[in-house]
């Protein structure tokens, strides 16, 4: 079999291996990307689609920014629906309220960049989703985005094979690295450094590296409604008290262990089951709902009704649309690493890094971390 020659290579078409790919091919590189599959099918194709720089941890808020300008910029160049909505974290409680507030104060940055609190009327303007009956208050941030991942994946994909020259090998999985040498399921190639970012695959590629590393897998129970009636818009993308406990920014507000205590009582069943509750919409006008957040190396393959149920009787509480009839429900898993830890880049050996552990924040942090990873 020949052998064939690249500057970068990259294993892996989910957004990590994407934005990997992009940041090398924008530096002059010839680049190949293999993926193991002939189109993803990985967590990157399972979200949301929320660029989602407001709860992320605070040391990487300006690196959420960067992706998100990288966003804007490869939507204009393919046309992808990309929506600049924003977002809204409704406070239907005081505590919740309190807790928003402290963080506008520990976070001049979000401030900066137009983050406040509004009233309950005040939401309506953003999103016509919203319950206002009971509504306290809300978080209102200009700054995230809500892109269709279904669409958008395969989209940064055809980007880099027509703007970039990327070579994109789907259907060919690397079995092996040793530099200079990659060993794929289509042949032998040669290149100067590797990214690998495979992603949930921890046993394939530098087994060993993934071993030592905090990291497990976690899994997330998601649906979809069918679109909605006659163009319907979502607006800012939604979310309420629970994802207070779930975003790390909030973690160092003194007034969330009040807002925690509450909803240990109030909605044990969702905090057993790791549920905070989004609201996002997709290219076509459907509504994307979820999630549920269990942690192992390991997990069974079933989806539970009772947590798909227990995530709509939340969302209820707070949204509202045209209707909420479910069409499709599926599962997710995503690399994970121990509390405090937004990543994980390491170098197994010279020439090859290791990127993964991007939890629930890939397509928020992805293309910013590329860029500081690739040089
Ligand atoms: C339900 C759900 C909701 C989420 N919502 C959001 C959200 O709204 N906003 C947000 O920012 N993040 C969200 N996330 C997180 C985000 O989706 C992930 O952080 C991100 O997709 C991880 O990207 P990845 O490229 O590491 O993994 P993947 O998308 O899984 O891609 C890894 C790829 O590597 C390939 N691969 C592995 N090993 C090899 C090999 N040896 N050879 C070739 N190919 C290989 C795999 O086939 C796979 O396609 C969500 C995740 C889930 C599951």
């Amino acid at each position: 079999m020949p052998t064939h020659h690249a500057d970068t290579a990259v294993v892996g078409g989910g957004i990590v291996g994407l934005a990997h790919a992009l940041a090398a091919a924008r530096r002059g590189d010839r680049v190949v990307l293999f993926e193991r599959n002939d189109y993803c099918v990985g967590a990157s194709i399972r979200n949301f689609g929320l660029v989602w720089p407001i709860g992320q941890h605070l040391h990487v808020y300006e690196r959420a920014l960067r992706s998100r300008a990288i966003w804007l910029e490869v939507a204009r160049r393919t046309g992808i629906w990309c929506q600049r909505g924003g977002s809204l974290l409704l406070a239907r409680h005081n505590d919740e309220e309190a807790v928003l507030e402290e963080f506008l104060g520990l976070s001049p940055a979000a401030g900066e960049h137009g983050c406040r609190m509004i009233g309950a009327e005040e939401t309506l303007r953003f999103s016509a989703a919203v319950r206002t009956d009971g509504l306290t208050s809300a978080l209102w941030s200009p700054v995230e985005l809500n892109v269709d991942p279904r669409e958008a994946i395969p989209a940064i994909a055809a980007h880099l094979v027509e703007d970039y020259g990327v070579d994109i090998r789907f259907g060919t999985a690397v079995r092996s690295v040793s530099l200079p040498h990659l060993e794929t399921t289509k042949g032998i190639w040669h290149a100067d450094r590797v990214f690998v970012c495979s992603g949930t695959d921890f046993e394939t590629l530098y087994p060993q590296t993934f071993a030592s590393s905090p990291i497990t897998r976690c899994k997330l129970q998601m649906m979809r409604t069918t679109a909605q009636p006659r163009g319907w818009e979502l607006g800012a993308a939604l979310c309420a008290g629970l994802s207070l406990l779930y975003y790390p920014a909030f973690r160092s507000c003194d007034s969330l262990h009040a807002l925690r205590e509450r909803m240990e009582s109030a909605w044990p069943y969702q905090r057993d089951n790791g549920i905070h509750v989004l609201l996002s919409q997709t290219a076509d006008g459907a509504l994307s709902i979820g999630d549920s957040h269990h942690y192992a190396d390991t997990h069974e393959p079933f989806a539970r009704e009772s947590v798909n149920a227990a995530v709509m009787e939340y969302l209820r509480t707070f949204a509202q649309a045209p209707h909420l009839d479910i069409a499709e429900r599926w599962v997710g898993y995503t690399a994970t690493l121990d509390e405090g830890r937004t990543e994980l880049v390491t170098q197994p050996e010279p020439g090859v890094t290791v990127v993964s552990g991007l939890g629930g924040a890939g397509m928020t942090l992805s293309f910013g971390l590329a860029e500081e990873v690739v040089g």
